[in-house]
């Protein structure tokens, strides 16, 4: 029996796509699930669109998220080449593709076109003025040994000869999928650069590394006759196919990295006064990415942009989510229910929705894969991701939100210490859904002094009220804060609770007008943490000012 090999073969042209971290992850659990291999390719013919860079934040990405590939390029302690297939960027696996093309062209499956683009605009447009989709035919009076001569000195490109018979696709998720000849073309194969397209190359690569299922989005299923096409005339095996559901937005639109570029253009927009250079871009690029719906700004300009005029972003990237504060675990669980569920029950009857990577690989398959779009559910990950964090020991917990904060927020390390984030974790994990808003519940350590405001409410029920009112119990302990030492939280919280104690109070009458006092509201992590990160000085200008407020 041939192992089950899957593949997921990104185009280093931005981002990994969330979609795209939902299709390796498919590929991965269904190889592993079955002993199999899940081999990770480069594909990077489009030589203008490609970067090295991108390549190696998509590998990144995935390290990240625990996805890891057995046969690929070596980074983040995934990959290899174990199998000896590779190269696995397409950019350096020309050499197997020129032998395949001259394989076709010996068998007369394949030619040279020497047609300009104009000419091909004019019969596009040909086709269009009898409301036809273009279709490209080798002519009927092609002469093979001519072009042949010509194609050594002549630009031009390789065309596939498409047979002249339908093609039909076995798909695994959507059934048998007919494709008339009369919508297959004779496609191109070669560029004029002597690179291959994408079609070929992909035909190629897979069946030189021996994959045995190729499982991709649905947007790739009009490509799939023309590959099967040429597996078939390179003589090569058919893989099983597998097409996965779209995913969408809440609203029914396609989710796309163009959802940031609709949302900063509606801005800019509604701004009515952006400019060119305010976008750090040149005016005719910046007009025609405000006039064109299908023209993205680099990453490095739109997030900027975005931030200038106060748009968040969707998140819409595996970056995203990340720059966010999701944890790979809660977005793994969360993406393996875009277009699949597992289809059991608990003891409780409920429906199986939180697993592991061992539960998704020993259930995965095709059967219980939608046809269907689904819908990306932010609350729901939300709620996964929230779930995560609550349950985490403070020591994983405190673990994970330092090494996000060394990629998005290394000013918290600045202020904040392990030990001190230690203290303050089972606090903020009550509060925070993402490690992105975990500066929530600790925001009183960021605030100058002279910036707090005091909430109304807050004041009346815990600082003006009752008898004694804790305004007096505050303005009668505020000297002996000055006094403690060390300034450490076991002593805060002794020094307060003796103080209560010698005064017949209960402690929330000393403690409430505090966190008054310190953050402006009557929540706060426990008090001596509060107080021992704030630091002495802060905490006793805090009260000082409080105090004169209330005094004015
Ligand atoms: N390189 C293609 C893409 O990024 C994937 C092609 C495939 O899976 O066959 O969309």
């Amino acid at each position: 029996m041939t192992d089950t090999i899957t593949r997921f073969a990104p185009s280093p042209t931005g981002h990994l796509h969330i979609g795209g971290a939902r299709t390796a992850l498919f590929c991965a659990a269904y190889a592993h699930g079955r002993s199999g291999r899940f081999a990770l390719r480069i594909e990077d013919t489009d030589q203008k669109r490609s970067s090295e860079a991108a390549a190696a934040g998509i590998l990144d990405d995935l390290a990240w998220l625990g996805i890891c590939w057995d046969d690929g390029p070596e980074a983040n302690g995934c990959g290899g080449d174990d199998r000896k297939v590779g190269p696995y960027y397409q950019s350096q696996r020309r050499e197997i593709y020129d032998r395949y093309f001259t394989k076709l062209i010996e068998m007369g499956l394949a030619y040279p076109a020497f047609d300009t683009p104009e000419e091909l605009a004019e019969m596009r447009k040909a086709a269009e003025a009898q409301k036809k989709t273009f279709i490209y035919r080798q002519q009927a009076d092609y002469d093979h040994a001519q072009a042949m001569e010509l194609a050594k000195t002549e630009g031009h490109v390789l065309r596939f000869k498409m047979p002249a018979e339908p093609v039909v696709v076995n798909d695994e998720i959507l059934g048998e999928v007919t494709f008339p000849y009369e919508e297959l073309d004779d496609l191109v194969i070669r560029k004029r650069d002597g690179f291959p397209t994408y079609h070929f190359a992909v035909v190629v690569d897979d069946e030189t590394m021996g994959v045995t299922h190729v499982v991709r989005g649905q947007e790739h299923l009009n490509n799939t006759p023309r590959h099967v096409a040429l597996i078939k005339a390179l003589g090569f095996d058919v893989p099983k196919f597998a097409h996965l559901p779209l995913i969408f937005n809440p609203d029914g639109s396609k989710m796309s990295k163009r959802d940031k570029d609709k949302a900063v253009r509606a801005a800019v927009k509604a701004a009515g006064d952006v400019t060119a250079s305010d976008a750090g871009v040149d005016e005719r690029d910046f007009a025609k990415w405000q006039k064109d719906k299908s023209v993205q700004l680099p990453q490095d300009k739109l997030v900027p942009l975005a931030a200038k005029l106060g748009v968040e972003l969707p998140e819409i990237d595996v970056e995203d989510f990340r720059r966010s504060g999701y944890l790979p675990e809660a977005i793994v669980n969360y993406i393996a229910l875009l277009g699949w569920n597992p289809g059991e029950r608990d003891d409780e009857g409920n429906e199986i929705e939180r697993f592991d990577r061992a539960y998704l690989d020993s259930k995965f398959a095709f059967d219980r894969v939608g046809k269907k779009a689904s819908k990306f559910d932010r609350d729901k990950l939300r709620a996964f991701n929230f779930d995560l964090i609550k349950s985490m020991d403070p020591g994983d917990f405190v673990e994970a939100w330092r090494t996000w904060c060394e990629r998005y927020d290394a000013a918290l390390l600045e202020t904040l210490d392990k030990d001190a984030m230690l203290q303050l974790a089972p606090a903020v994990q009550q509060r925070a859904v993402t490690l992105g808003e975990a500066r929530g519940p600790i925001a009183f350590l960021f605030t100058e002094t002279d910036t707090i405001e005091y909430d109304e409410k807050a004041v009346k029920k815990h600082v003006l009220k009752g008898e004694p009112a804790g305004l007096d119990v505050l303005r009668d302990f505020a000297p002996k804060l000055a006094a403690i030492e060390p300034f450490a939280p076991e002593v805060i919280e002794e020094t307060i609770s003796s103080h209560c104690q010698t005064n017949e109070l209960n402690m929330g009458k000393l403690a409430q007008p505090i966190r008054v006092a310190m953050t402006g509201a009557a929540v706060s992590p426990p008090l001596g943490i509060t107080l021992s990160s704030l630091g002495k000085d802060t905490v006793v200008a805090r009260v000082d000012r409080f105090l004169k407020f209330m005094d004015a």
